[in-house]
């Protein structure tokens, strides 16, 4: 629902931007927002955005100015930077973007858009299909009403940060099936697998459930969330299946939504015990009255899966083929 505010590029800064590679993907034109975009609100021309325009000019670049400020905000900017340029510019109409475009004398292929918003500056640039640069605002003092803003692009940027990384989280109960369906998935996305449990054991060298008997369940959640973290900043295209407890940590849930799209698989207690039948490494499960524990772990869970999960998948009397299916199709992922 966000994605028409997502950039279609993000830079931590506007001077951060590789111009000269851009020149080569065949840009001709560039349209920079002025305020917190070059300068700090309402600052004149200082010596950096002047040399910028310089180099845009050495390179080839053709370059304009749309500021939603007035008439003397965007001239007094504009003394040093002598640039074509458009004040009262109201973005995200998409008028004053073509206009850009006809000073510059550039099309819609080959001209990108740079600015600090995304409710005006990009989303406009989005709504006439414009290439374009977020980025991240100059300076932290601004008017309340950008201040508002800015906590509601805050919310954007954590699904389009997300969306960016196109991980796929997967949780649910032990014999929900999250590794086969991970590694499956994996394939057939062209996507990394990784299983946290499998990497826990590779790290200390021991299985899980020596892990958990030797230095008891703590120790392990607290593995659980050292991983996520490092996981969190590393990975991409992934499908990462989890342990079945790793939701059990606020902690760990509030990391693996930062990490990717979290898509629990739903299991009952028959399908769990079937799908377990002959495993003896569980030893959860070493109990005589294994339906009636299960059970008992589930109600204790099945709320947190559904809670922590963007999407949830009843897993019964289904295939792996089937699971896929139905994420790919339903869950938004590609
Ligand atoms: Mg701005």
């Amino acid at each position: 629902m966000f994605r028409k505010f997502y950039p279609k590029n993000y830079a931590e800064s506007t001077y951060d931007i590789n111009y000269q590679k851009l020149y080569q993907n065949g840009y001709r034109g560039i349209i920079f927002d002025i305020d917190n975009t070059l300068v700090e609100h309402g600052a004149d021309a200082n010596k950096k955005a002047i040399e910028l325009f310089e180099q845009l000019k050495n390179i080839g670049f053709k370059a304009c100015l749309i500021s939603n400020n007035n008439e003397e905000r965007v001239t007094r900017f504009n003394t040093d930077i002598k640039m074509p340029y458009i004040y009262n510019g109201k973005k995200p109409s998409s008028k004053n973007y073509i206009k850009a475009m006809e000073m510059m004398e550039t099309n819609i292929d080959n001209t990108v858009f740079i600015g600090d918003q995304l409710f005006t500056d990009i989303y406009g640039a989005n709504r006439i299909g414009m290439m374009n640069y977020a980025v991240k605002p100059i300076s932290p003092k601004e008017e309340i009403q950008i201040v508002i803003k800015r906590k509601l692009e805050k919310i954007v940027y954590h699904f389009y940060f997300k969306h960016k990384k196109k991980n796929i989280v997967l949780i649910g109960f032990m014999g929900s099936g999250k590794t086969s369906v991970a590694k499956a998935l994996a394939q057939k996305l062209d996507f990394n697998f990784l299983d946290t449990d499998l990497l826990i054991e590779e790290g200390e060298k021991t299985t899980i459930n020596e892990i958990f008997s030797n230095k008891g369940p703590d120790y392990f959640r607290q593995l659980e969330t050292d991983l996520l973290i490092e996981l969190n900043s590393n990975i991409k295209k992934t499908v990462l299946s989890t342990g079945g407890g790793i939701i059990l940590k606020k902690k760990n849930v509030k990391i693996l939504k930062q990490t990717g799209k979290i898509i629990y698989l739903d299991a009952s207690v028959e399908t769990i015990i079937k799908r377990l039948d002959g495993d003896d490494t569980r030893p959860l499960l070493a109990d005589e009255n294994k339906e009636a524990k299960i059970q008992e772990i589930l109600n204790d869970r099945i709320s947190i899966y559904k809670n922590a999960a963007d999407f949830t998948i009843d897993t019964n009397n289904k295939t792996i083929a089937d699971i896929i299916n139905i994420i790919i199709k339903q869950g938004g992922v590609s």
